[in-house]
């Protein structure tokens, strides 16, 4: 078999294995997953782990999520084709990918300037021309682009970042994890009539969203 086929099968057995039965019932997230060549993103140490049921470290202490999380995650945003996508830690550039694929734009900010500059060189190569970089503090969100349909925080928060519900356009939708540093609870935000609607999903446990609206370094 060729290297890409071997892949390809392994991204097959993922999605069955980790991501359809646990539940995920979204065809085009379910497409998207199949697509994104996940260990391209990864260290190429470790690619042979990269279609494993777990998160692995891609430097600077982060980590890229595991896959179920990034379906379960984007799932949760409902997106159509048509949004505008604010994803807050671009990290490895995984996620922006399966945004890129579900939305007309994603906008991404990430802390390090390390990440982000890896990440968009592999999103360059693999041709996603829909995507504004930003390096900065995600927890201010991008002003100048908002409002947005959907918003991804792909660290943990002690509380959801005001910026973001502001920067949330009416019907629009946040996925976030919140709680403290060592544990937290997936909360989904839709915004109806101004207000945030929020309703909890799953325990997860991601690294801190550092910020000033998150936690201090
Ligand atoms: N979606 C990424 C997850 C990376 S981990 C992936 O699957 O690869 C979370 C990321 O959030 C890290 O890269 C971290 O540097 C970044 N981060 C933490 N605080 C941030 C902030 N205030 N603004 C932007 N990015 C932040």
């Amino acid at each position: 078999m060729m290297e890409k086929d071997i892949y390809r099968v392994a991204r097959e057995r993922m999605v069955e294995t980790q991501i359809k039965a646990r539940g995920i019932k979204d065809e085009r997230v379910l497409k998207a997953m199949l697509k994104v060549p996940r260990h391209l993103f990864v260290p190429s140490s470790l690619r042979d782990q990269a279609y494993g049921d777990f998160p692995l470290p891609i430097g600077e202490g982060q980590t890229i999520s595991q896959p179920y999380i990034v379906a379960l995650m984007t799932e949760a945003l409902e997106l159509k084709g048509k949004e505008r996508v604010l994803e807050i830690g671009t990290g490895s550039g995984y996620q922006t990918a399966i945004l890129a694929e579900l939305a007309t734009w994603v906008y991404t900010i990430e802390k390090y300037s390390t990440l982000q500059e890896k990440a968009k060189a592999i999103l360059f190569e693999l041709g996603y021309k829909n995507i504004s970089f930003k390096i900065g503090d995600g927890t201010l969100g991008w002003q100048e682009a908002a409002p947005f349909d959907a918003i991804i925080v792909t660290a943990a928060a002690p509380q959801i970042p005001l910026p973001l519900i502001e920067q949330l356009a009416e019907g629009g939708r946040i996925v976030i994890p919140v709680g403290d540093e060592f544990s937290q609870v997936l909360v989904k935000g839709i915004k109806k009539g101004g207000t945030l609607h929020t309703k909890s999903l799953e325990p997860v446990r991601f690294v801190k969203l550092v910020g000033e609206y998150g936690f201090k370094e």
